[in-house]
């Protein structure tokens, strides 16, 4: 179906905003999007310049408007991890059939990628205005510089707030009568370090693995760049015995990454220099609905769901966001508000599942990869799965390999856990694990429940 031209506006040119413009201005509209940062393009990345993981879903409304290709250009295929665990010798896991990989990505080289397709296509950018005010139902956004100080009044058919997990559209919807919104920090915390590259410019490190060091409580992570660097991530407490809070000095952070990642000795002084100088940030969660206002506002992306990274899901399921309303818009031509109530329909428990499978995956990072029943549990997956490859897909496959939902994903997982309850609860399990006895149960519990 075709449709009219309308006059949109787009708050935030973030990954979620910049790919959004470009699916609307292919549609025939006039886009003009509105950030409070300066261009990224002329500025220098900083400190929180993290990489990102792309997986099929981002790759599918990529490909979906045609730019999958050039994307690809600055992204580098990880098709398994590499395992640094103490006194072991790194291994790998390949993430699953040949061919399957994740894409590491500069978040910063990718934002300056999209906004430069966007712009080339005709979408207009006006960095350094700060969304002050939303008028809901005259659609209309204020903009200046300071909260109190003068404002801009600019006038559109419709708005889409892209303006991440601290979203001021959502602030404004939030006052509104019936709306749900909850939000729930972690104590973890992040921060961004680097790995330099070699003299020669090569990659320290296999640069088609995605890097984990996991160590119980913390964490660390690294994922490379084309210029030869890995940009890395260490996940930790906030407060604690080994935490953000406890290492105040130079001196602790060289001796901490010197006992904890002896696979990066060369880089440690770099690492520690980091420490200090990249903030330490949060993470959260956040809830709301709903996701529109009639047929004139909509939340997409992080100002919509924002999730705890550790499925690395978030821009993916932002941008499938994207590519699930395009192809509502093409259902539904003109008729907006049934477009925005069909698109809230759909994402919503998409969101719900992703925001929980990613809270899972951090409780299981942090809380149970030292407990030896469920290492064991993790095993006996893995020996089945590899035996029965079309019977037991495992939930990060289904998440990050497949088209298939989110929810689906989670309600696969959940059958898959009662039915692994039902195998760790069998007398002498540490025994009999590898037995056949446990693999025809596995086969008779699969058969009597949904999968
Ligand atoms: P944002 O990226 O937050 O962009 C919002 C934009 O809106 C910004 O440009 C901001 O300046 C602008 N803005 C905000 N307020 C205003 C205002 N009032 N006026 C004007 N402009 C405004 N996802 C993955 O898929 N894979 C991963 O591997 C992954 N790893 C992650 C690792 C970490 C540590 C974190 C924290 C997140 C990770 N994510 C990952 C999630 C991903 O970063 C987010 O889901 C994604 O960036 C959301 O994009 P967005 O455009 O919705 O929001």
């Amino acid at each position: 179906m075709t449709q009219n031209p309308k006059n949109i506006a787009i708050i935030g040119s973030g990954l979620v905003g910049s790919l959004l413009s470009i699916y609307l201005k292919k549609l025939g509209h006039q886009v003009t999007v509105f950030d409070r940062r300066a261009d990224i393009r002329n500025t220098e990345f900083s400190g929180r310049s993290i990489n990102l993981a792309m997986s099929n879903r981002g790759w599918n409304a990529l490909r979906e408007v045609g730019i999958a290709d050039q994307i690809k250009e600055i992204a580098i295929p990880l098709d398994k991890r590499a395992m640094h665990v103490i006194d072991t010798p790194i291994y790998y896991q390949k993430y699953g059939k040949d061919g399957e990989a994740i894409w590491s990505i500069s978040r910063g080289i990718l934002n300056r990628r999209m906004i430069d397709i966007a712009e080339a296509s005709g979408v207009d950018f006006r960095f350094e205005e700060k969304v002050w005010d939303v008028n809901l139902p005259e659609t209309k956004l204020y903009t200046g510089d300071t909260e109190k100080g003068e404002w801009t009044e600019y006038g559109f058919d419709m708005i889409f707030g892209c303006d991440g997990a601290f979203s001021r559209v959502r602030h404004k919807m939030q006052r509104r009568s019936r709306f749900d919104y909850s939000q729930d920090f972690i104590d973890v915390g992040y921060k961004e370090l680097s790995i330099l590259p070699n003299a020669d410019g090569t990659h320290k490190l296999d640069k088609n693995s995605f890097h984990i060091w996991p160590r119980g409580n913390f964490m660390f992570i690294a994922m490379p760049n084309l210029d030869g660097s890995f940009t890395c991530t260490l996940f930790m407490p906030f407060e604690g015995d080994v935490s953000f809070e406890s290492i105040k000095t130079k001196a602790e952070a060289k001796s901490f990454f010197k006992s904890y990642f002896p696979t990066v000795q060369n880089d440690i002084d770099n690492l520690a220099e980091d420490f200090f100088k990249n903030p330490t940030s949060a993470m959260v969660t956040m809830k709301c609905y709903p996701w529109a206002y009639w047929d004139k506002v909509a939340l997409v992306g992080d100002s919509a769901h924002a999730v705890v990274p550790f499925y690395g899901q978030g821009m993916n399921a932002g941008f499938e966001d994207i590519f699930v309303l395009n192809k509502i818009i093409a259902e539904y031509g003109d008729d907006w508000e049934r477009i925005f109530q069909e698109y809230q329909k759909d994402r919503k428990p998409n969101a719900d599942a992703i925001a929980e499978l990613s809270y899972r995956n951090f409780m299981e990072m942090s809380t149970k990869t030292a407990d030896p029943k469920f290492l064991l549990q993790k095993q006996i997956e893995k020996r089945f799965a590899g035996k029965h490859p079309d019977k037991w897909i495992p939930v990060y496959s289904r998440v990050t390999f497949s088209d298939r939902s989110y929810a689906e994903a989670l309600a696969e997982g959940d059958a898959q856990e009662e039915i692994m309850r039902q195998v760790m609860g069998l007398p002498d399990i540490e025994k009999k694990w590898d037995s056949d006895a446990v693999e025809e149960l596995m086969l008779e519990l699969l058969k009597a429940s949904r999968l």
